[in-house]
């Protein structure tokens, strides 16, 4: 049985927390499988993290120290490296970078590809991916048929686990390639400090936020906990705040460990962004508001005192 190949992530010197859970949910396939686990970690530095993903699963670490991204050259390495494994399973991390070089994989090793999986079990010797359709109204389990098997998984949506995997590692000998692109610059939209759709915890802001002159108070809030800010369609068509903190069908779709709401009623739409949301607060004066029919948490109170208030415990309790 060939092994499970694995890609993870790094940016800014780090290893994104991505790495780790889809190496760990790797690790469970590959078991199932009967096979194991290998991990191709694609970034300057790579070989400095090999210890951490051995200890979250993974039997073997494959490095790639490659300087800056390129979605042409990650899929070039990443495609010649599962071509040499003979992988039949490619797992890779539906960030900004995953979205732009996942589906040039899939061409390249002639594979069906499923994007944006929430959930990974294995049926008949094949990856059952589970994926949210109709706006995250619904799930679809689906199997990808062709001989190779290539599959995005959202951030935040699996667990890491302390099972380590045998950890030997590698230096590829494989290459980014010829690319017919070069990034020469890259900068971040709207000043979130944090990655919306990779953060483990989101402060959104709605129309009952009043005006744009109150997204500080939520950004205190945010610097405070560590937390990325969003924001519903009625806060960014109101101008207050830009289209690149969107949460919902139209905006980004996140799925962070903590979702909190504040001044949102949670229409169809905003719900369709943060709907998988691990543990989702909400704030709102209105106590029929359908927001609270999906919290885990609800506050039913003004803003305008819950924010604040939360901000200074979390300074005192955090320092
Ligand atoms: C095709 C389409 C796509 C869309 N895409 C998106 C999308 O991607 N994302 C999205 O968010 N929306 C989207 N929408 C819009 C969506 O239908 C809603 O209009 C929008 O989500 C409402 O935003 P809101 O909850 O901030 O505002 P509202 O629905 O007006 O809710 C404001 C809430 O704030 C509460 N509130 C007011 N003052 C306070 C206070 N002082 N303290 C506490 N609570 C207070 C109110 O009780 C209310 O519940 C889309 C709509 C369409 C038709």
């Amino acid at each position: 049985m060939s092994n499970v190949l694995v890609v993870g992530e790094i940016k800014d010197g780090a290893l994104k927390k991505i790495s780790k859970e889809i190496t760990s949910a790797g690790k469970k396939i590959a078991s199932e499988l009967g096979s194991q686990v290998e991990v191709l970690l694609i970034g300057a530095g790579a070989d400095g993290f090999a210890s951490e993903l051995a200890a979250v699963g993974a039997d073997k670490v494959i490095t790639a120290n490659v300087a800056d991204f390129n979605p042409e050259g990650y899929a070039n390495l990443i495609a010649a490296v599962a071509k040499e494994k003979g992988s039949k399973v490619v797992l890779m991390p539906h960030t900004g970078m995953g979205k732009d070089y996942s589906p040039r994989v899939a061409v390249k090793l002639d594979a069906g590809i499923i994007a944006d999986a929430v959930g990974l079990s294995v049926d008949g010797g094949k990856v059952v991916a589970k994926k949210p359709i109709y706006s995250g109204k619904a799930y679809a389990n689906i199997k990808v048929t062709t001989d190779i098997q290539v599959i995005t998984v959202r951030p935040n949506s699996q667990e890491v686990t302390q099972t380590a995997g045998a950890g030997a590692t590698e230096a590829t000998s494989q290459g980014v390639g010829e690319t017919k692109s070069k990034i020469t610059s890259t900068e971040m939209s709207g000043g979130n400090k944090i990655q919306l759709t990779e953060a483990s915890i989101i402060v959104s802001g709605g129309r009952g936020m009043k005006g744009p002159e109150n997204f500080p108070m939520l950004q205190e809030l945010c610097d405070t906990i560590g937390a990325a800010m969003g924001a519903s369609r009625a806060a960014v068509d109101a101008g207050w705040i830009s289209h690149s903190h969107q949460v919902g069908q139209t905006g980004k779709t996140v799925s962070p460990n903590c979702y909190i709401a504040c001044g949102i009623s949670g229409s169809i739409q905003h719900m369709a962004g943060m709907g998988s949301s691990k543990y989702i607060v909400a704030i709102n004066k209105d106590g029929d508001a359908p927001i609270f029919k999906v919290a885990t948490f609800g506050v039913q109170a003004d803003l305008f005192d819950v924010v604040p208030a939360l901000t200074k415990e979390f300074k005192k309790a955090l320092g």
